[in-house]
């Protein structure tokens, strides 16, 4: 057996956890992929932004190269390889401030540097070239200028990432620029800075954050070298993975690793498989059994136990009330209904095993047992509000020689018969006529005035004859019957030193008389009260 509460309790709880797997199904399913694909989708479109701005950055700087080599002076220096020239080194020095350039140099086709200048970032200060530093164009930067003619790369220069962009000199004919010879007399390599400023200027035209990897170049260059080293290039493809960070590094066109970058995408993007908003869309459907778990409990468990309560209270007292109040669910009032049409039945079968006790089987008229009910009640009644009750003994005459002479089931037919008639003379509600047992019957019965006892006991008389039902045993030829009576004028509390049974006994006593009298007739003793 299980009770509503607890039935409620389990489905709540059952419905909870279907409900967290359906919406967890749903998240990992639908929602989630759905958000990753999103997040993967910006990631990737922060990667292709920075990719572009670096590569027309890197194309500017090109373009700016050659608006170097086409400048007189690239070819003058070209053709004077000392630096002798003030002039033209400070108006080169000139560019290389306004365009924020880390190095500037011109390598002649014959493998000579006539100028090599980079800026110090900090405090703007321009050096020469070292000896190492020329030593590395020439070996580096000359060779590949010779094979490939132009060059767009990274490097690594004093420690930072650079772009670096070079392109060829050629010699101007007259005055016309575009008219140039096929050789060229050297080239222009410049270079700018992809660290520091430049790198945070770039971070926020794109609005995405780019640092430094953290990495030291050396640890770098090592790790590119072994076999886990496997940096991505800044141009290589997008892996469709969702991460709070990528680094990409950019390398030199020897593939030597000349720097890497952390690019920072927005974390919020990112989606996590379980976080607060679905704990919260759990918690707010979990909200929806409890409310109605409450509401069920409000208007159907509670009016159901407050009916249990009334009906054991009503069944403690012995009484079955019928539930009159309405409950206001329609099962739940056709429930109390049936139950109130079931008390309506166990009531009437009540009455009806009452009446069947209180009747006696063969005369069906009221029994000594209902006789004895009535007599008391009439008694504690009369003492408690005063009245004049007379109680009558009827006796049957010589029925023993009538049942001897006629047989017993004739008998059975006369004890109907008189008491049938004698039923007849009770007919208000506080009087009675019930068999006393065997031929012997009392009638209970209030009067007014003493004189309605005597005309009472003389019709008694009177019907005996008018049934006129023979008795040839008997002297008067029908039957008769001989009547004691004993009538209470009562007061207040007069009879509470009284006995019932004294009544009755004063009656049979009178009844005594009449039949010494020579029966078919009544006396009449009053209840001696003192
Ligand atoms: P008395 O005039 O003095 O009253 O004489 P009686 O014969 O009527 O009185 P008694 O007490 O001697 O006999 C009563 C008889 O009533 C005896 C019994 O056979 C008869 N009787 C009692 N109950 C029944 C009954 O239910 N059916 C029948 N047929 N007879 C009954
Ligand atoms: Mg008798
Ligand atoms: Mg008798």
């Amino acid at each position: 057996m299980v009770s509503i509460r607890a039935l409620t309790i389990r489905h709540t709880i059952g419905y909870i956890l279907v409900l967290s797997v359906l919406i967890l199904l749903s998240r990992g399913l639908w929602s989630y992929p759905q958000e990753l694909k999103l997040a993967i989708e910006h990631q990737e479109r922060d990667v292709i932004s920075i990719q572009n701005a670096i590569r027309s950055t890197h194309e500017s700087l090109t373009s700016m190269a050659y608006d170097y080599a086409h400048w007189k002076i690239s070819q003058d220096f070209i053709s004077l390889p000392t630096l002798e020239n003030s002039n033209n080194t400070t108006k080169a020095l000139f560019q290389l401030k306004d365009h924020e350039i880390t190095y500037l140099a011109i390598i002649s086709a014959d493998g000579n540097i006539p100028i090599a200048l980079h800026r110090n970032i900090e405090d703007e200060q321009v050096f020469d070239f070292d000896a190492e530093q020329r030593e590395r164009l020439i070996s580096t930067t000359y060779p590949a200028l010779l094979a490939e003619n132009e060059l767009e790369t990274f490097e690594l220069f004093l420690g930072n990432s650079v772009m670096t962009s070079a392109v060829p000199i050629y010699a101007h004919q007259g005055h016309d620029h575009h008219m140039t010879s096929k050789t060229p007399l050297g080239w222009v390599v410049i270079s700018w800075s992809l660290y520091g400023d430049n790198l945070k200027r770039l971070s926020d035209i794109l609005q995405v954050e780019i640092t430094d990897a953290g990495i030291s170049n050396s640890q770098l260059i090592e790790k590119a070298n072994s076999k886990e080293g496997q940096f991505l290039d800044l141009y290589s493809d997008i892996k469709h993975v969702a991460a709070s960070f990528r680094i990409r590094c950019l390398s030199s066109f020897n593939q030597q690793l000349s720097g890497c970058m952390k690019i920072h995408h927005q974390e919020d993007l990112i989606p996590e498989l379980f976080n607060l908003k679905t704990l919260f869309i759990i918690f707010i459907f979990s909200l929806i059994p409890f409310i109605s778990f409450t509401i069920i409990l409000r208007f159907l468990i509670l009016p159901i136990e407050r009916t249990t309560q009334y009906l054991r209270h009503t069944k403690n007292q012995n009484n079955l009330l019928k539930i009159e109040r309405k409950i206001g669910i329609t099962e739940l009032d056709q429930a109390r209904l049936a139950f109130n049409e079931l008390i309506d039945t166990v009531n009437a079968q009540q009455e009806k095993l009452e009446k069947l006790s209180s009747t006696d089987a063969l005369t069906q008229i009221p029994n000594r047992r209902a006789l004895d009910l009535e007599i008391e009640k009439t008694w504690s009644r009369i003492n408690r509000h005063c009245g004049n009750v007379v109680l009558i003994l009827i006796d049957i005459d010589h029925f023993k020689l009538y049942n001897d002479f006629y047989g017993h089931p004739k008998g059975d037919e006369v004890l109907i018969k008189v008491a049938q008639s004698l039923q007849l003379f009770s007919r208000r509600s506080d009087d009675i006529t019930a068999r006393y047992g065997g031929e012997e019957f009392v009638i209970l019965f209030q009067y007014n005035e003493r004189q309605e006892i005597i005309n009472l006991l003389q019709i008694i008389n009177k019907t005996m004859e008018a049934l006129n039902e023979p008795h040839e045993k008997s002297e008067f030829k029908h039957i008769t019957v001989s009547c004691g009576a004993c009538w209470i004028e009562s007061e207040i509390n007069s009879l509470a030193k009284k006995s019932i049974s004294t009544w009755i006994e004063t009656a049979d006593k009178a009844l005594y008389q009449a039949k010494e009298n020579g029966r078919n007739q009544y006396e009449i003793l009053p209840f001696d009260v003192d």
